[in-house]
């Protein structure tokens, strides 16, 4: 059985990400227009109205925008956590109710042959989460929005076959940045965003064999690049003995547009 698995957006302008099999089509955030996520899922050959089930992280804007319009125009129900969908029912408009569904942190949740399990992330949200995704032996894993990263999320970061980490920001621009001071201190802190240091230390400390393919992404547009932050995690995965093309694929996520669509 093959896993597909592409990033339709990432970065604070809008996040979603599609995976799917033969059988089952999941987008997990749909933080763009709906207009626009059916536009980029098109290009990669997936019809929208396949989509069987949109799994949200969080209830921040740019991880929901699009998710109550999709949900109306093509009758697909929404999975979040109990406080994911405190924080976003009065953003998504009316929801019929058979399409309000509920996750729980460390609860398997099967859709056909697709089976999630969310994971509590350290985010300034009502109830935020990653999402581990499992398809018999494969395993692909969706997290962004942290803080910092703790024990247990390297833990479930470890055996992905592809990931998709965040990148957000580099350090020194952001403290040298044109910011608000709050705005730095909220980023900077233990409910913000990773660094692109953190993304590479991450990788550095969960590599294995398995993990063959990584999108960098919901990289910050004022405070961060593309090249910076792949330049920095390569760095220190080199430091490492890790040679990315070689050990490990990386790839930036595409800010506005899919990027490539992998298959395991
Ligand atoms: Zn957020
Ligand atoms: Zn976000």
């Amino acid at each position: 059985m093959r896993l597909s698995f592409c990033p339709l957006a990432s970065g604070s302008s809008g996040n979603s990400v599609f995976l799917g099999t033969k059988e089952t089509k999941i987008l997990i955030d749909a933080g763009l227009s709906g207009k626009k996520i059916s536009e980029n899922l098109s290009k990669k050959g997936i019809d929208c109205k396949d989509v069987d089930a949109i799994f949200i992280t969080h209830e921040h804007n740019d991880h929901i925008k699009g998710a109550g319009i999709l949900s109306r125009r093509y009758n697909i129900p929404i999975y979040a956590t109990p406080g994911t969908w405190d924080g976003m029912k009065n953003e998504l408009g009316d929801i019929s109710p058979q399409n309000i569904k509920y996750v729980y942190a460390e609860e398997n949740c099967v859709i056909n042959d697709i089976c999630l399990k969310p994971f509590l992330i350290p985010h300034d949200a009502n109830e935020p989460v990653a999402y581990n995704i499992f398809l018999v032996n494969l395993k692909a894993t969706v997290a962004t929005d942290m803080g910092h990263i703790t024990k247990p999320i390297l833990e479930k970061l470890k055996d992905s076959n592809i990931l998709l980490l965040e990148a957000n920001h580099d350090t020194k621009m952001l403290k040298e940045g044109p910011y608000p001071f709050y705005l730095k201190e909220r980023i900077l802190g233990k409910f913000g965003h990773i660094s692109n240091v953190v993304a590479g230390k991450v990788l550095r400390e969960i590599f294995n064999e398995k993990l063959a393919h990584v999108y960098l992404g919901h990289l910050s547009e004022q405070n961060n690049s593309p090249k910076l932050a792949f330049d920095t995690v390569k760095y220190i995965l080199e430091d490492e003995g890790i040679i990315v093309g070689r050990d490990i694929n990386i790839e930036m996520a595409n800010r506005y547009d899919a990027s490539t669509k992998i298959e395991v």
